[in-house]
């Protein structure tokens, strides 16, 4: 089994102005993505990325490490209401994140996007976020869906896989 911490932000989080996210999302978040790097591999994670909020530059400054991959947490809304919510993207090009910074204003376009390009992800701390609690059910009862519990309870991953 191979290991790899796919929730970690770096410094490029740091300049986000949403205070749940300061709050509750990246307590440690002014680590330079190489120092992060050699952290997670001396923590044993055999592949390493980095989810920096809508932005990749963390993961690009590593890239040229072994054993990297790109991710980041987008920020994306609701048409209806505007309500936020928060996904984990993994494994993405950086084309791709050009891609997903145009969609990421509907979530519903967001979500074909992925589902068509077949990009993995989840929903990032729903039950810290005000609107991820409303809508973590909304996810979960699609198809290729499920949903459980994080090792520590205080989170619920819904995990929908293309
Ligand atoms: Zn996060």
């Amino acid at each position: 089994m191979s290991r790899c911490d796919l929730h970690i932000h770096s410094k490029f989080s740091a300049r986000s102005g949403d205070w749940l996210f300061r709050r509750f999302d990246f307590p440690d978040s002014c680590t330079e993505p190489l120092d992060l790097y050699a952290q997670l591999r001396e923590r044993g994670m055999d592949f390493i990325t980095i989810t920096d909020h809508d932005c990749i530059d963390g993961c690009l400054a590593i890239a040229d490490k072994p054993q990297t991959f790109i991710s980041e947490q987008v920020t994306t809304y609701f048409p209806q209401d505007s309500c936020k919510l928060h996904l984990l993207v993994w494994g993405i090009a950086p084309a791709q994140h050009q891609d997903i910074s145009v969609f990421r204003s509907n979530i519903f376009e967001l979500q074909k996007y992925l589902a068509e390009n077949r990009i993995a992800h989840a929903i990032a701390h729903p039950l810290y976020s005000v609107n991820g609690k409303q809508y973590v059910a909304m996810f979960a009862g699609g198809r290729n869906t499920t949903a459980a519990p994080n090792t520590h309870g205080d989170s619920l991953y819904a995990w929908a896989l293309p």
